[in-house]
């Protein structure tokens, strides 16, 4: 079967959050399956773009207002285990970032041109996944637009990584969809605005969530879709995210001060914190916590200032925290700094190589996120022996089981300053619980969250659909 999976990201090409992770492994593992799965995706202005060589494999033009010129680019030279697939326009794609405010345009040219090479090919894709609202107008265009009508029995899957984030724009802007019988707009609408992710979830042949219980959260609470998710509830599943266990192994990760595996997890990743502690001036005899991610209400980094000045207090931990996102937090929890020098540091920015070390330096990881629709950091840190500190919501609690009731994790029931700041005292004591901490380190780096299974549930989900 041929899979094309259209994304705005993609990992290593270019990554934001997890959407990059997903689609960056997911087609590798399908590929594994036995089955033949690609990636489109835009052709930034980055160091992937730079430090590699393309050959162009068709060009096109559309009109959006005014005609842009696009090529299809492919790798020279792939090592990447699937297809890829670079949308090249230079007037609206070929920038230094992903997101940018005028999305609307730079993201309908990307469908659109997708769609034109797509519906040429000689061979049409069995299969077109769609990922998040970037590419949310892909089933409405392939089911409605004259266009692509070659492509109206292609069956298509739209993975809503985030619902927060819908894409929404104004009518005045329907002339730029390809054309289509205008009876049909409704299929674009929502609450009186285009809305890519809506019309995705009415026109997908699937409906799929990162997680089955964010599938269920979202019910009641979809920044407005929760009527609409209800109301298309029998085509929708949730089906865990993975982790690429090659990308994301202790043993081999060359981006880590030392490598290590089950066997040699306590020596392994006290050199990293040794190195990591040094580098940020804590200190390594502490148990060492983590923040990993985007500085954002969605995973509760507001509360983050508290939580740790809290915890901070008795002077019994060391924190690392990574990140960026709102201004006003990221100037808070650097602030803290002065306070609690020696216990407590940040690196406010993205960094891909202090991400692997902090996950393999850390002996727990904090997410007191308010929304998690699956998360995939709990999912490396368990691998990395990390233990999770998590809030009780979306992906974290399909993943993550508390060490009090038979499990590996620290659970906490509520994304407040009190939970948060009490999970990690709960924290302390497990780590001075020598013995049931190491041996609790050893049990989560064999939890399997490959993608082999659900890669494989992806396949079985396609096949339903295939007539
Ligand atoms: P989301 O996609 O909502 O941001 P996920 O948990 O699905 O959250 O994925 C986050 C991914 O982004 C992980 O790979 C994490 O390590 C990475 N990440 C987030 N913030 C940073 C950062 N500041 N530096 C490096 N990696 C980061």
């Amino acid at each position: 079967m041929t899979i094309f999976h259209i994304s705005a990201e993609c990992f290593p090409i270019a990554k934001v959050g997890g959407l990059g992770d997903v689609v960056g492994a997911l087609p590798k593992y399908q590929n594994k399956l036995g089955e033949t799965s690609s990636v489109i995706m835009p052709f930034y202005n980055n160091k992937f773009t730079h430090s590699h060589t393309f050959k162009k494999v068709f060009s096109g033009r559309f009109n959006l207002g005014r005609t842009f010129n696009f090529d299809i680019l492919t790798l020279e030279d792939n090592t990447l285990g699937y297809d890829l697939y670079l949308v090249h326009i230079p007037e609206l794609l070929y920038t230094d970032y992903v997101y940018s405010s005028n999305d609307t345009e730079r993201f309908l040219g990307f469908q659109i041109a997708a769609l034109d090479w797509l519906v040429q090919l000689k061979t049409l894709p069995d299969i077109v996944h769609c990922h998040d609202h970037h590419t949310g107008l892909i089933p409405f265009m392939m089911s409605q637009s004259y266009a692509y009508h070659k492509l109206r029995n292609t069956p298509t899957v739209i993975t809503i990584h985030n619902g927060q984030y819908q894409g929404w724009f104004s009518h005045n802007k329907i002339h730029l969809i390809p054309p289509f019988d205008f009876s049909k707009a409704g299929l674009l609408d929502w609450k009186h605005l285009i809305n890519p992710l809506a019309s995705a979830i009415k026109c997908a042949w699937k409906v799929t969530t990162v997680s089955p219980n964010y599938m269920e959260e979202l019910k009641f609470a979809a920044n407005g879709l929760e009527d609409l998710l209800r109301y298309e509830s029998g085509k929708c599943v949730g089906i865990l995210n993975g982790i690429d266990d090659k990308v994301w192994d202790p043993a081999t990760d060359d981006s880590l001060i030392k490598n290590y595996s089950v066997k040699t997890a306590n020596s392994g990743k006290k050199v990293n914190k040794e190195w990591l502690c040094k580098e940020f001036n804590l200190n390594p005899e502490l148990p060492l916590f983590a923040f990993i991610g985007r500085l954002v209400g969605e995973k509760g980094a507001d509360l983050l200032p508290e939580i740790f000045n809290n915890s901070l207090y008795h002077k019994n931990l060391s924190i690392m925290m990574l990140g960026s996102g709102d201004a006003v937090v990221e100037q808070e929890l650097d602030r803290l700094k002065n306070q609690y020098p020696g216990f407590y540091n940040t690196y406010i920015g993205y960094n891909e190589r202090l991400a692997h070390i902090l996950y393999a330096a850390a002996d727990f990881l904090v997410m007191p996120s308010r929304v998690e629709p699956c998360g995939l950091n709990q999912m490396y840190a368990l691998r990395y022996g990390t233990v999770p500190i998590v809030n009780k919501v979306g992906g974290l609690k399909d993943t993550v089981e508390d060490f009090d009731n038979s499990g590996f994790g620290i659970l906490h029931d509520g994304a407040t300053v009190q939970e948060g700041s009490f999970a990690i005292h709960r924290a302390i004591n497990f780590y001075n619980d020598t013995d049931r901490f190491k041996k609790n380190r050893n049990l989560i780096m064999k939890i399997d969250h490959s993608w082999d299974s659900s890669a494989q549930v992806y396949i079985n989900l396609y096949n339903s659909l295939i007539l």
